[in-house]
């Protein structure tokens, strides 16, 4: 591996101190590619920390225009962007912060014939959409591609969030097979605190840099569930289903 250069060695000083890290570790980063999917309540942190940390590539996929009232939560926009497409203000904001990395857009939908196209492209997946569809369309194409898929969801001031790596526990689709009712809540009818977001987005970009550099426990097998109003955290174990359309043994 090619040694950093002195910018990099002082960008990314506080990583390299870290024990799990190190110089090795941060030359593995920057050469690491993640797609992050959703550039909006969780895609604002996971994005903004994945590019500071030096991930080196790094794909942001989103189809939306940024509007006024995404500002309460999704941070990598600002006033001045409401009416551009996310992504392209989202590359800004990661390019500024960091130019040090490559960031691709897609301004597009995630449907099932790019889904796996683009994945192909990278090692694994964050989950930053509030999707049903197109979380099962991401879990699918991982689980095919044998990639990790890190799945966040947050609503009002509750947030959860779990790692799946295909064979080595449940995925997406063993928990949740169906889709939730029409009239189940929704940020847009109960909302979402900012800051809910802002905490399953910093964990869900912990999980990606610890799967990269395979350190620590993922979050495999275990779906880590917050509740801000009364600050109560709990993991609760998940097993993988045998019948699982997507990852059965069938
Ligand atoms: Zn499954």
């Amino acid at each position: 591996m090619s040694a950093l250069n002195e910018q990099q060695l002082a960008r990314y000083r506080r990583n390299i101190l870290l024990a799990s890290v190190g110089e090795e570790g941060q030359q593995k980063l920057l050469k690491s590619k993640v797609l992050v999917v959703g550039a909006g309540g969780l895609g604002s942190p996971v994005s903004y920390y994945l590019a500071a940390a030096g991930i080196g590539t790094l794909g942001i996929l989103d189809d939306d225009v940024v509007d006024l009232s995404n500002l309460q939560r999704q941070i990598l926009h600002t006033s001045a962007d409401v009416g551009r497409p996310k992504v392209l203000s989202a590359a800004d904001k990661l390019r500024a912060l960091n130019p040090d990395i490559n960031v691709i857009t897609y301004q597009q939908k995630l449907n099932e014939e790019s889904a796996e196209e683009i994945i192909a492209d990278y090692q694994l997946v964050v989950d930053a959409t509030d999707n049903f569809g197109t979380r099962q369309i991401m879990n699918r194409v991982c689980v095919k591609l044998g990639k990790p898929f890190i799945y966040g969801g947050v609503l009002a001031m509750q947030g959860q969030a779990m790692t799946v790596i295909p064979g080595e526990g449940p995925c997406f689709t063993c928990i949740f097979r169906n889709e939730p009712p029409a009239n189940a809540p929704t940020t847009s009818t109960v909302g979402v605190l900012g800051a809910v977001a802002g905490l399953i987005g910093t964990i869900e970009a912990t999980e990606a840099i610890k799967l990269l550099l395979k350190i620590g426990t993922p979050l495999v097998g275990r779906m880590f569930t917050v509740d801000l109003i009364g600050m109560n955290s709990d993991q609760v174990e998940v097993r993988r289903d045998l019948n699982c359309p997507v990852c059965g043994s069938k």
